[in-house]
Formats: C-alpha cells, structure tokens, sequence
C-alpha cells in the first residue's frame, strides 16, 4: 500500500481512546501535518487538548462511524477496545494494527495460548473455569501463584496472589468467580520490556530492551538501553517479531517479560504504543509514538536507536513540587492534565543523559521524585 502525502494537509488519524497513549501520539504527529480525533466517553480525556474529540463509548458504531468519518486511517490506544466493533469498522476504513490481535491481548487465556502456539516461554499457568479447577490448576502451577482474571484486569487490578491451598476459594470467589488464569509466581531478577513497530512493507524493527519496576502492579519506572545480554536482546526481538508476523501487523507493539536464571519468559503484550516507550520521545531517533504513525500511515519507519540513556518515572497519585523538577538538568516533564486520584497516572518525567549512567531503575521502592500516595 503507497503511504499517505505528507503535505501538512492531513490525513486524519482516528484515535479509539482519548488517554495520555493519544494525547502522545497527536502530539509526535502535529509536526508531521497530521490531524487527530479521538473517541472517548470522558469530556476531560486528556488528548483533548491536542485534536478533535467525539464523546462516545468505545463499543458504540454510531460513535465509531463518527470518529473515522474523513479519517486516513484509525487507530486504538487501548487494548479493551472492542474487537468484534473494530473488525467491523475495518470492513469501511482502514485499521491499523489488525484489530484481531484485540482478541488475543484483552483475554490471557487466549494471549498465553498465542505465546505457546509461537514458542515464546512462559511461567507455568493452568486455566480456571470453575471452582473445582483450583486444586488441579495449583498442583500445575506451584505455589505461590497469581489467580488472574481472564479479562478486564490492568495496572494489578484483577489478581490475587495466592500463597497456601486454602487461600484458592476465597480469592477466586474475591475475583467475583469469573474465568481466570493461574500463574506461578516467580521471583524474577528484572521485569523487562521490548517495543517494537511493523511496517505496512513487513519491515520490523525493534527498540534496545527496557528495564522496568512495578509497584503494586503499577508501573514505576523504566531505564532504557537496559543492560542486557545480546541473546536475550535477539530473543525478545523474536519473541515480539512472531507476534507481530502472525498477525500481519501494522504500528508499535509492546512485550512485557520476566528474567529468570538468565531466561526471559513472556508476561502479556499490548497491541498499542506503551508507558515502558516513553522514554524514546527523548531517548531515542524516533519516538514510539511517530513510529507508530509512521507505520499506520505507511510511511518508513523511524531509526529506533537509542540517544545515550533515560529513566523514566511515573507520577502517580499525585504531583510532586513542578517547579523543583523542572529544574533538574536533564528532566523532561510531561503531564497528562488529570485530576489527581490514587494509582492514577498524572504524567511522567524522563531524565535524559547523552552518556550511559541514567538508565538504570532506581532500588529504592517509591521514587522520592514521585511521591505517589498508590500501591
Ligand atoms: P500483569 O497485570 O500480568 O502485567 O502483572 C502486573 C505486575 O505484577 C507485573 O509487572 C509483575 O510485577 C507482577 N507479576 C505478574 N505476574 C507475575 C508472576 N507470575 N510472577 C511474579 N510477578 C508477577
């Protein structure tokens, strides 16, 4: 397919989800002449401010019609958008990635099921229908373990973990008793991240891996290049390359994985740009956001090498002293214009050095630059 012009005229990018992931990548798409407009329920949806934005659920196709009225192309920035209402709308306009990977990412049954199918490793897991499936699903898995709803669980909400035998009923029933996933829990040397972006030519390119800690299943922080061994580097490039081949996939995709004993084991993937890329809109040629363009619109892509070494932290919560930040040399701020609220992610600041030393997570376990109030 021949990439749209690129006169300062358009084209207009449809966005499913007006969050921070829009706001971002409307923001690495203005100086490239495009316009945005974005769907979602939420009046104060923070890409607002950077294009047009269409009040509606996300499942509704009188507001999906709307949205991609006049559009090049639509994308989403969310994961829980609905499958079955994108493949539909990719039957009148063109949607990039294949919104039949949605399936595959808003379900972990089906997304461990896509990992195996591929030979990507992961932590031994053991599917939940019922009650009755707890004890043989425990003797799989070992414990302690993370009971995990199928669906509709992020940012750790939707898991329980589960340390003895008794504790199986009561944290499926806590669940609500809806499908879930059993998952061993594994005391993992570092969580990592790979992001990666395809091209409408197949062209892959991915990322230098990103190192990333959680707090109370939230992200905190990510340091990018992460240093890792080069085989590691070449199987999580694989690991995100198969994904991304098997659903002839167009735009950034992300892999979150942990290291265990020196081997990586896949955690889930999202089929949209990610809080552990960030760092690329200072850290690297191309940010993830422009790349993601790039690809949906098929233009070439973006060099994804890395510019010396970031950290990323979240502001989580609530903000710290602004003013204090700023001045910090180095210190990109970015925020998203939310209200404050507990475990709610306000915005982020990159520290950017053009040598080798920032990029690595801080050991302590909240950031005093975050001063977050969640988990
Ligand atoms: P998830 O919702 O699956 O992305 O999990 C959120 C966070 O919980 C991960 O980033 C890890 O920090 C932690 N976590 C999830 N699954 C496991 C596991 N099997 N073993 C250890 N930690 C886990």
């Amino acid at each position: 397919m021949r990439g749209h012009r690129l006169d300062g005229f358009g084209p207009t990018i449809g966005i499913a989800g007006g969050g921070q992931l829009g706001l971002m990548l409307a923001l690495a798409g203005i100086p490239l002449g495009m316009r945005f407009r974005f769907l979602d329920p939420d009046p104060e949806a923070p890409a607002r401010r950077a294009g047009e934005l269409v009040l509606g659920e996300l499942d509704d196709p009188g507001a999906l019609a709307r949205l991609a009225e006049g559009c090049a192309v639509v994308t989403y920035e969310i994961e829980n958008a609905s499958a079955e209402k994108m493949i539909r709308l990719a039957e009148q306009i063109p949607v990039h990635p294949d919104p039949h990977v949605l399936a595959d990412a808003a379900d972990r049954l089906r997304e461990k099921r896509l990992f195996g199918a591929l030979g990507i490793p992961t932590v031994p897991w053991a599917r939940v229908d019922a009650a009755a499936d707890l004890a043989a699903a425990a003797e799989h898995t070992g414990l302690p373990a993370l009971l995990k709803t199928r669906s509709g669980g992020y940012d750790g909400r939707g898991q329980i973990e589960v340390g003895s035998r008794s504790e199986l009923l009561p944290a499926w029933e806590r669940l609500g008793g809806v499908p879930a996933l059993l998952e061993r829990r594994v005391e993992f040397t570092r969580e990592l991240s790979v992001v990666a972006v395809r091209g409408h030519d197949g062209e892959l390119r991915a990322y230098p891996l990103v190192e990333n800690r959680h707090q109370g299943g939230i992200l905190r922080e990510s340091a990018a290049p992460a240093p890792v061994a080069p085989h590691l580097v070449a199987a999580a490039h694989q690991y995100a390359h198969a994904i991304m081949r098997h659903h002839r996939y167009v735009g950034v995709l992300a892999l979150e994985m942990f290291e265990v004993n020196g081997m990586l084991y896949a955690n889930e993937f999202a089929p949209r740009v990610h809080n552990s890329g960030h760092w690329t809109i200072e850290g690297a040629v191309t940010s993830q956001f422009e790349n993601h363009l790039r690809a949906i619109c098929g233009l070439p892509l973006g060099s994804v090498e890395a510019i010396g070494s970031s950290r990323m932290v979240n502001l989580i919560g609530d903000l710290p002293d602004l003013g204090e930040l700023a001045a910090i040399p180095g210190a990109h701020l970015h925020l998203y214009g939310k209200s404050p609220r507990t475990g709610r992610k306000l915005g982020h600041v990159t520290y950017h050095t053009p040598g080798q030393d920032a990029g690595q997570c801080s050991r302590t376990p909240a950031s005093n630059l975050s001063r977050s109030r969640s988990g």
